[in-house]
């Protein structure tokens, strides 16, 4: 018989994100602006066996997608091991293995990742100026990161979905380049608000460029359709070009369109905690339950109890909102 993870409000949990760091070499203002807080203690991290574990556990509860994300999780020392062990999952009903990066590190490692057994890769990709690129990212690589999606193209990790955090002041002026970007190197350009997962908690809701902002500056340059699919869990609106130009474009509004009706996510921190929205205020320890010496069917148990307490919506826009204590780099992004 087939399991599934279903929460009190229905929602069917099929996705995984899986945080293999908290560590990152960039330092991107949005996420980690005053400098990198203290990073867990080698011991309290997750080892491969543990992740490899668990996430067989969740794929027998159902869960079919599974992200690897950090932090930078090209950080983690040999993650072809990983995406290996993982990708040995499919037998047992994974259907996607992906992985988020800043794509420091594609230009040499693309083509071991696909080796590897991933099926997919997002890249981030904040700006296409050099100057603003390392004002937002803190580092001076945009050339890199350009190389890296090429690699990842030539590795055959397609379709290559590109992310931009658009904040205003920095590159909202950029949306509709990026558009342009999409087109030319056929890939899915996905513009994301900006959330108040900032470390320094400086975010501010005029600094949020909405999503139909974002659309109006793209039909500017270049009409869009929207593409023909039932959205279900996804956590983008799609859209493709009117002139039936390649390339397609995302827009991912979470702050000003919030989709949590359908959210069919949950996360794993490096640390080993659940977390049952980007924006919980609690999480729970998978990592004490395994280490504690859990049978499979306590982990199961465990897995799906805090399942039921995911919760209903996020409540950015409510008065009184309280941003999580953990940035993006430590949920996982
Ligand atoms: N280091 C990898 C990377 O750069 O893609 C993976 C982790 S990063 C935290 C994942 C994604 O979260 C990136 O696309 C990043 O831009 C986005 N992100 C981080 N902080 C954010 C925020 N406050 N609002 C919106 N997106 C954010």
């Amino acid at each position: 018989m087939t399991r599934v993870l279903r929460d009190s409000y229905n929602r069917t949990i099929r996705d995984l994100r899986v945080s293999l760091t908290d560590r990152c070499n960039f330092r991107c203002f949005y996420c980690l602006p005053h400098g990198e807080p203290p990073i867990a203690p080698k011991e309290q991290m997750l080892s491969y066996e543990e992740i490899e574990y668990a996430c067989d556990v969740f794929v027998e509860l159902g869960i079919q997608k599974i992200r690897l994300t950090g932090g930078e999780p090209m950080m983690r020392r040999d993650i072809e091991q990983i995406i290996y062990k993982l990708a040995q999952l499919r037998d047992r009903g994974l259907e996607d293995l992906a992985l988020t990066t800043n794509g420091y590190f594609l230009p040499h490692r693309a083509e071991s990742l696909k080796q590897a057994g991933l099926d997919r890769i997002t890249i981030s990709l904040d700006s296409l100026k050099r100057d603003v690129f390392k004002q937002m990212t803190g580092v001076d690589v945009l050339e890199r990161v350009l190389e890296g999606i090429q690699a990842a193209k030539n590795a055959g990790l397609e379709p290559i979905k590109i992310n931009a955090v658009i904040v205003r002041g920095h590159n909202e002026d950029e949306v509709a380049d990026f558009a342009a970007f999409a087109r030319e190197h056929a890939v899915k350009m996905r513009f994301i608000e900006f959330m108040p997962l900032d470390a320094g908690h400086d975010w501010s809701r005029e600094d949020v460029v909405s999503g139909r902002e974002i659309r109006e500056r793209i039909e500017e340059r270049f009409p869009l359709v929207p593409v023909d699919e039932v959205r279900g869990s996804n956590t983008s609106s799609r859209f493709r070009f009117a002139d039936g130009a390649p390339g397609e474009i995302g827009i991912i509004a979470p702050v000003t369109e919030a989709f949590c009706g359908a959210c069919s996510r949950i996360r794993l921190t490096s640390d080993g905690q659940i977390r049952t929205c980007l924006f919980s205020a609690v999480e729970y320890s998978l990592r004490d339950v395994i280490r504690e010496g859990a049978s499979r069917q306590e982990l199961i148990d465990f897995i799906e109890g805090v399942v039921m307490k995911k919760e209903p919506r996020h409540f950015i826009n409510d008065p009184g909102f309280v941003a999580p204590s953990r940035s993006m780099s430590f949920i996982g992004g």
